[in-house]
């Protein structure tokens, strides 16, 4: 049963509108399906917009930042919860404490970061919740190109496929993560490829 959410997604405001309405439309769904969000807590680009749509339908947003980012003030200030953190690492592992499931959606350098290093928490065992990726307008096709040669070339295994779903659309969201394979802390087992 998915009750709250982490969502990883970008800071840049300066990007196409289609990342924003798929935004927009993802935030409306957990909202209405009274699911918790947890994300970085920023008010500028997708971060901004999935706060905004979560706030005016209702729904309940909890940001997690490391104080200096509040100190430039680019905390959103309407935020029904504000954890703040000391350090990067620390705001990394609060935003997978008790979540039901990681959402990532377009961002950059950042999001691509902490999806990263989820999915290696995960094969590791060390994280278990479902991760899905919406793929808007192919932004992550590269990504999944990439992860798709760690495969083929045997820097991971076939089961490790099993860790992450990409999903093109909003709406398809909600069902990848609750169709996600199951996934336990003995994965640590086939971590290694021999
Ligand atoms: P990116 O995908 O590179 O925009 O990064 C998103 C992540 O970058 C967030 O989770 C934060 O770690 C950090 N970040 C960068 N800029 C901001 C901002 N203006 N407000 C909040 N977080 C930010």
């Amino acid at each position: 049963m998915i009750k709250r959410v982490c969502v990883y997604c970008a800071s840049s405001a300066k990007i196409n509108k289609i990342y924003f309405d798929a935004t927009e439309k993802l935030a409306s769904y957990l909202a209405d399906e009274n699911i918790e969000v947890v994300c970085g807590g920023g008010s500028s680009g997708l971060m901004g917009k999935l706060a905004d749509t979560m706030l005016a339908k209702g729904g309940r947003i909890i940001g997690i930042m490391p104080r200096f980012m509040k100190e430039v003030e680019w905390c959103h200030t309407n935020l029904t919860e504000i954890h703040l953190t000391e350090t990067m690492h620390e705001r990394k592992q609060k935003f997978l404490e008790n979540t039901d499931g990681l959402i990532t959606l377009a961002g950059g350098c950042g999001t691509l970061e902490e999806l990263l290093e989820a999915i290696t928490l995960k094969r590791l065992g060390l994280f278990t919740k479902p991760i899905v990726i919406l793929n808007t307008n192919g932004y992550y096709e590269p990504l999944k190109q990439m992860l798709d040669k760690s495969i083929e070339e045997n820097f991971m295994s076939e089961l490790h496929r099993k860790m992450w779903a990409f999903v093109n659309e909003p709406e398809d969201v909600l069902k990848a993560l609750n169709e996600a394979p199951e996934w336990n802390a003995d994965s640590i087992e086939f971590a290694v490829i021999k």
